[in-house]
C-alpha cells in the first residue's frame, strides 16, 4: 500500500492545472492529477484557441501567484466596455479611467495560460511531488474516514486525503462522488472566432445584445477581437458552413460599425450553452472546482474568474490546515469541506443569478421587456453610483475581499479546534 497523496485532482484543464500549481507552492504537499487526455502538453480541450476576459481581481491573484508577469505580454487590456442593445436606444459605457485603473480587465488566449502552467509544473514532476496519471480517469471512489480510495480505469489503485474534481461541465466523477446536478439548457450556442480589424481597437470591448442573444467583442493583441456570438443552434451551424467573406458580412451586420471594420476571420468553433451547478460544493474529503461546480453562460465572461476564486479559497483553507499539527487528517474532513462550501456558496450564487438574469433579459424580444432594459441601460449610463457598482462587479474585487474577510473571522469559515489551541 503506497502513501496517500495529500490531494488528487481529477481533470488537468484550466482549473485543475492552476490549482496544482498553487498547491505545489505550499511547502511539501504531494499532489496527483488524473487527466483523460494523453498529451504531455496542456490539455487541448481546455486550453484551446478560445480567449477569455480576466477581471482585475483575477489579475491581482495571478500576480500574487507569480504567473501574471509571464502572461502579461500575451494579453490585451480592456480600457472601455460599451454595452448596447441592437435596434434600441439603450447604451452604457464603463471606462477604466473613471476608477483610476489602467484597465477594467485583460483578454488572453487560453493556450498561453496552458503553456505557462505546463512549464511551471514540469520541475515538480521531476522532484516527484507531482504525479500525472494520463490518459486515465477515475472508475470508482470509496470513501473512508481518513482517505478516499480511488480506482483508475487503467487498473491502478491510489488514495488521497482530499479529492478535487475539476473535470469541466460534464463530470463522471462528480456523479461517482454522489453530487447531484441542476442543469438548464439555454437552447443557444456560442460561436467563437478571432476577428482581424482594419484599425486599432484602442482597448474597447463591445457587448451587444441582439434578438438571438449577446454578441461580445473583446480586444486582443495584434489588432484583433475575440468574438463570442450567442446564436440559435441552427443559425450557428449555418454560420460555420459559410466562407469567411459571408461570415464577416453577417457579423458586421449584427455588430454594426462602432466596433470597426472586420476584415479577417480566424478558425470558428461552437460551444453549446447549458447552465449547470452542483447542489453542493463539497462533501467529506471531496470538493468540486471550476466548471464541475458551476458551468455558466459566457455572456458575462466570468466562468474562469469564478474558478480562480474557488482555487484561492481552497488554497487558503489548505494553508490554514497546514499550520495545524494534524494536517493530513484535517485535509478534506467535515470541517474543511463545510468551510469550502461556506466560502464558495455566496459568490457562486450571486454570479449564477446575475448571469442567468442577463441571458434571459437580453434574449427576450418582447417589446415591453426591450423597453424596460433600454430604460435600464440609459438610466445606468446616467447614474454614477449604479455604474460604479456594475464596474466593481465586472472587476471581481468584492468577492475576493469577502473571501479574505470571512477567513479572518476565527471560527466562522473553519471552525476553531482544540488542536489549534483555541
Ligand atoms: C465561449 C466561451 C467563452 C468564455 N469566456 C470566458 C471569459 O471571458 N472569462 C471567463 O472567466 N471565463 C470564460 N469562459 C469560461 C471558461 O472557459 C471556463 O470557466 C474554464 O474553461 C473552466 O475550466 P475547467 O478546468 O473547470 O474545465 P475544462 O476547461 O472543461 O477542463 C476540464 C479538464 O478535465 C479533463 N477531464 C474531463 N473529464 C475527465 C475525466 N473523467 N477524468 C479526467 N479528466 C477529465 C478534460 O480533458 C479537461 O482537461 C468561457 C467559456 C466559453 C465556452
Amino acid at each position: 500500500m503506497t502513501e496517500p497523496f495529500d490531494i488528487l485532482i481529477s481533470g488537468g484543464g484550466m482549473a485543475g492545472a492552476m490549482l496544482a500549481h498553487q498547491l505545489l507552492q505550499q511547502g511539501s504537499l504531494k499532489v496527483a492529477v488524473v487527466e483523460q487526455q494523453a498529451d504531455a502538453s496542456p490539455s487541448k480541450s481546455s486550453f484551446d484557441s478560445r480567449s477569455i476576459a480576466l477581471s482585475e481581481g483575477s489579475i491581482r491573484l495571478l500576480n500574487r501567484w507569480g504567473l501574471w508577469p509571464l502572461l502579461a505580454s500575451c494579453a490585451s487590456p480592456i480600457k472601455t466596455i460599451a454595452v448596447s442593445d441592437k435596434g434600441h436606444f439603450g447604451k452604457t459605457y464603463l471606462q477604466s479611467s473613471d476608477y483610476q485603473l489602467d484597465a477594467l480587465g485583460q483578454v488572453i488566449e487560453v493556450e498561453h495560460i496552458g503553456t505557462v502552467l505546463h512549464q511551471k509544473l514540469q520541475p515538480y514532476e521531476a522532484q516527484g511531488r507531482l504525479v500525472w496519471f494520463r490518459p486515465d480517469a477515475i472508475s470508482a471512489i470509496t470513501p473512508s474516514s481518513e482517505v478516499q480510495q480511488i480506482e483508475l480505469k487503467s487498473g491502478l489503485s491510489v488514495s488521497c486525503r482530499l479529492l478535487v474534481i475539476a473535470e469541466g461541465g460534464v463530470s463522471p466523477s462528480r456523479e461517482l462522488a454522489g453530487f447531484t446536478l441542476q442543469s438548464d439548457d439555454y437552447g443557444q450556442t456560442a460561436l467563437i472566432a478571432n476577428i482581424g480589424l482594419q484599425q486599432p481597437h484602442q482597448g474597447k470591448a463591445f457587448e451587444r445584445f441582439t434578438p438571438t442573444g449577446p454578441l461580445a467583442l473583446l480586444p486582443l493583441t495584434g489588432q484583433r477581437y475575440s468574438l463570442v456570438w450567442t446564436l440559435a443552434p441552427e443559425r450557428a451551424a449555418e454560420l460555420m458552413q459559410c466562407d469567411d467573406a459571408d461570415f464577416l458580412a453577417a457579423l458586421q451586420a449584427e455588430a454594426g460599425y462602432r466596433a470597426g471594420v472586420f476584415h479577417k476571420a480566424g478558425q470558428r468553433a461552437l460551444y453549446p450553452l447549458t447552465l449547470r451547478r452542483a447542489s453542493e460544493a463539497a462533501r467529506h474529503r471531496v470538493v468540486l472546482l471550476g466548471n464541475s461546480l458551476h458551468n455558466l453562460h459566457p455572456i458575462a465572461g466570468q466562468g474562469f474568474n469564478l474558478a480562480l476564486r474557488d482555487i484561492y479559497s481552497l488554497v487558503l483553507l489548505v494553508q490554514r490546515v497546514q499550520a495545524t499539527q494534524s494536517m493530513p487528517a484535517q485535509l478534506g474532513d467535515y470541517a474543511f469541506s463545510r468551510a469550502y462550501q461556506k466560502l464558495r456558496e455566496p459568490d457562486m450564487q450571486q454570479l449564477i443569478l446575475y448571469t442567468d438574469a442577463l441571458v434571459r433579459l437580453f434574449s427576450n424580444s418582447s417589446r415591453l421587456v426591450a423597453l424596460g432594459r433600454n430604460l435600464g441601460l440609459s438610466g445606468l449610463n446616467n447614474c454614477k453610483a449604479l455604474k460604479s457598482q456594475l464596474a466593481h462587479f465586472a472587476m471581481g474585487l468584492t468577492p475576493l475581499q469577502q473571501i479574505e474577510q470571512q477567513l479572518k473571522q476565527p471560527g466562522s469559515a473553519v471552525p476553531v479546534r482544540q488542536t489549534e489551541g483555541a
